[in-house]
């Protein structure tokens, strides 16, 4: 018996969900039962290939390149991705990979995509961690109105005390199935929470990112509560980031510790040569990344400056409106907690897409000995349109048409991205970019707030 279904009988499990994320983010999957798990361990379960080809608005499947009616894939679990959900003590779940009926990843799975970029690093590792905001609602939004949970200051104790039932039910969930969760705290908004888990190996961040995303709505759905971790999910809030803290590791030798090749302590950043290079990768692509971490129509209503959601194409120590931002680091561990954090993301991003490009667009930095110039240490909004300009600092794209237009234009992401990948996700993004002006910002604000 492997260790999952030993997991499954010893818990009375009935139903194994196999999950996967889509371009929108969306977690979907289908479920098997606790008898048929060990043949679909192998087998996997099938999937019409048209399902990665939905939008958010009208969940059709669109006529995109690629895809039409005909054509399976298989759900292909990794049973090292396996939790039990808190929420829903009858059933498990772990994420998959989308695999051809040969076994081969699809050219269109996102996860895939992520174990590429990764394996593209060569011996390097990459240590990731994901750092999401919530807004924490007390009941399920409807069109026009959204409830929130509590009206607390950032890091007021209030928003503990308002919500400690829920959080710590939350935070023993994510411990219990082996996420290690580091910080708690109510954030700038009200009914806005945000908690952050330990880095760790990339795809493995990625994972748990998704399982924070579903024990967090999960345990607020069961308490009559709603979660959402859309980009903004009412006009006048701050909106929920979800920033990607990265360093590169190269392992050890002869029992020696792995060591963090980002940190260079004496400098005055704290970071190596092959650090600048990665984030000058970072900065050339950015436009084009823009599309893959900032991905919905709503995620431009945060990505503003003000917000601190890293909306100036930059970055600097600890400076919260740059793009990327240079961490200051944990007095008991400095090495260990130098790296880097992209602030323009949010959590309509797949994950693994997101986290994959970045890697590639740092790595591409690298090889090129890229050179990211002086980092701003000022506060941008305090600097002239002129003044902005002569550093260097770049306008990111405003609406999610215009980062699909970058997108596309970046041949080095394209390529990376794949035929498939860079047909497709531009294709459903436009066909997005229409349906959602269609339907107007209250459609929109709905839609995300009851999807993410
Ligand atoms: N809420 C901000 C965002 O949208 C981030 C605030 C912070 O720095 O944690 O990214
Ligand atoms: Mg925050």
């Amino acid at each position: 018996m492997t260790d999952v279904e030993s997991s499954v009988a010893r818990n009375g499990v009935e139903l194994i969900r196999f999950l996967w994320v889509d371009y929108n983010s969306i977690t979907r999957g289908k479920a098997v039962s606790r008898q048929a798990l060990s043949s679909r361990m192998r087998s996997g379960v099938g999937l019409a290939r048209s399902r990665q080809a939905a939008t958010l608005l009208t969940d059709r499947m669109q006529h995109v390149p690629e895809i039409d009616a005909v054509g399976e894939v298989r759900l292909s679990p990794d049973p090292h991705s396996y939790v039990r959900l808190p929420h829903a003590p009858g059933s498990a779940a772990m994420l998959c990979d989308l695999v051809t009926l040969d076994g081969k990843p699809w050219e269109a799975c996102p996860r895939s995509f992520l174990k590429d970029a990764l394996a593209a690093a060569g011996d390097l590792r990459v240590i990731a961690a994901f750092e999401p905001e919530f807004t924490l609602c007390s009941q399920r939004p409807v069109q026009g109105s959204l409830h929130l949970f509590d009206d607390a200051l950032s890091c007021d104790n209030d928003g503990f005390e308002a919500a400690d039932d829920y959080l710590t039910d939350l935070v023993r969930g994510m411990r219990e199935q082996g996420l290690a969760v580091e910080t708690c705290h109510p954030e700038y908004s009200p009914g806005q929470h945000e908690v952050t888990l330990r880095h760790g190996p990339a795809l493995r961040s990625a994972d748990n990112y998704v399982w924070q995303r579903v024990f967090t709505r999960g345990l607020a759905r069961r308490r009559g509560l709603w979660a959402t971790f859309a980009p903004l999910p009412r006009a006048g809030l701050m909106g929920n980031g979800n920033h990607l803290h990265l360093s590169l590791w190269r392992e050890g030798h002869d029992g020696e510790e792995p060591v963090n090749v980002f940190a260079s302590p004496g400098d005055d950043l704290g970071l190596t040569d092959l650090a600048r290079h990665f984030i000058a990768g970072l900065l050339a692509h950015l436009p084009a990344l823009i599309a893959l971490t900032c991905a919905s129509v709503n995620s431009y209503q945060r990505l503003l400056p003000g917000k601190w959601a890293g909306a100036y194409g930059t970055y600097g120590p600890d400076n919260r409106e740059a793009a990327i931002r240079v961490p200051s680091t944990l007095a008991d561990d400095v090495t260990g907690s130098t790296r880097i954090e992209f602030k323009a993301c949010d959590s309509s991003a797949n994950p693994y897409l997101a986290l994959g490009a970045l890697v590639h667009a740092g790595l591409d930095g690298v090889r090129r000995r890229l050179d990211p110039g002086e980092p701003l240490t000022e506060d941008p909004r305090s600097l002239s349109d002129s003044e902005l300009r002569r550093r260097g600092v770049q306008r990111l794209p405003r609406s999610l048409g215009e980062a699909v237009d970058a997108l596309e234009r970046d041949e080095y992401l394209t390529s990376v991205l794949g035929p498939y990948h860079s047909s497709l996700y531009p294709a459903l993004k436009r066909i997005e970019v229409h349906d959602m002006a269609a339907a107007g910002v209250d459609a929109e604000f709905f839609t995300h707030a009851i999807r993410l």
